[in-house]
């Protein structure tokens, strides 16, 4: 993936957002807060999905004379916690379930998979009729892995855990400024924290706001995500950073809790009418409904299938979405989703 366009942004003084557009795949964004005493500290919220791309955000980042004490990882992802061990930092801190689940996926794994996979994956898709359409499957998951793992890599990754780890809410210090760290999951993962700088009005919201992108939501309740954002506009920030997409403010926050309204009511309308997850976020995102809403245009509306199912489970007292298979599962059904998508709209 091109690294030319990310660059760090200052929302406050001394307070940069890493930002990384578009905000797809791996493309997530981070935040530095500096002293605003004469100290040398700073903190950094999140690192990239790869150790080359966090040390780029770190060689373009702003320290002057400060260093990195302490690394905050806003959830277990991948792509904002793989870059860890070139941060250097002497305390991350993360929540109790974040660690908890901090090796949920495997980067060497991930790795071989995209390496394999873009070596197939280039190979033209036969299409098959009728019901073997299925079968598709397996070459449409490899196309879609080539294409989120572009540029990254995972087979260097080192997993550096948390050295402290907290739940509910931690106040922190960081030369002179206070600022704390609020959980706000399990929603989009387990154990979402976002940062607020009260001073500065100023929150990190990771990958509890999407801006231009569409979420996705691995663990829930959906509740818990609408109660995320309840958080964040109670805080009246002037400044909101979303894990993805560009730096935003209250008025982005305020659209995304309509979308996730609008996915609770597609969430009821495809279990009432039985549809399959699948299905119902066809559905969902090929109706004129969709086509003249404020989300029609944002990136990787195939994500709506996992939350569906995250959702679907959820209803039914079902287990969570758990285990590489299961994610597996998963991201076939989005590349088999993107595909229908692009050949519904040609
Ligand atoms: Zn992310």
């Amino acid at each position: 993936m091109s690294q030319g366009e990310q660059r760090w942004q200052e929302v406050a003084t001394g307070v940069h957002a890493w930002i990384y557009p578009p905000g797809g795949w791996g493309q997530s964004n981070a935040g530095l807060v500096l002293a605003t005493d004469a100290s040398d500290e700073a903190l950094l919220f999140d690192a990239q999905w790869d150790e080359p791309s966090t040390t780029h955000m770190l060689q373009e980042a702003p320290l002057d004379r400060h260093r990195i004490g302490t690394l905050v990882n806003s959830h277990p992802d991948g792509d904002h916690t793989w870059g860890n061990a070139v941060v250097g930092a002497e305390r991350i801190i993360a929540t109790d379930a974040c660690n908890a689940h901090f090796d949920h996926e495997d980067p060497q794994r991930l790795g071989l998979l995209v390496a394999a996979a873009s070596r197939i994956g280039r190979a033209p898709l036969v299409r098959l009729p009728g019901p073997l359409r299925t079968v598709n499957g397996p070459h449409l998951l490899l196309r879609y892995l080539a294409a989120m793992g572009r540029g990254f890599d995972f087979g260097g990754v080192r997993l550096t855990w948390p050295t402290e780890t907290f739940s509910g809410e931690l106040d922190l210090t960081v030369g002179g400024r206070a600022l704390t760290l609020i959980e706000v999951g399990p929603t989009h993962s387990h154990g979402d924290a976002i940062l607020h700088l009260p001073a500065d009005r100023v929150v990190f919201a990771a990958d509890v706001l999407f801006v231009g992108v569409s979420p996705i939501m691995w663990v829930g309740p959906l509740s818990n995500w609408q109660a995320a954002l309840a958080t964040i506009l109670a805080l009246k920030p002037t400044v909101v950073v979303p894990g993805h997409g560009p730096v935003s403010g209250v008025a982005e926050v305020a659209t995304f809790a309509e979308h996730l309204a609008w996915i609770a009511e597609v969430g009821d309308r495809q279990r009432t009418a039985r549809r399959s997850p699948l299905d119902g976020a066809f559905d969902a995102l090929t109706s004129q409904e969709y086509r003249s809403s404020p989300w029609a245009d944002w990136i990787s509306p195939e994500r709506l299938v996992v939350t569906l199912t995250a959702m679907q489970r959820e209803a039914e007292n079902g287990p969570p979405i758990e285990g590489v298979q299961q994610r597996a599962r998963l991201v076939t059904q989005m590349a088999v989703l993107a595909d229908r998508l692009a050949r519904a709209s040609r």
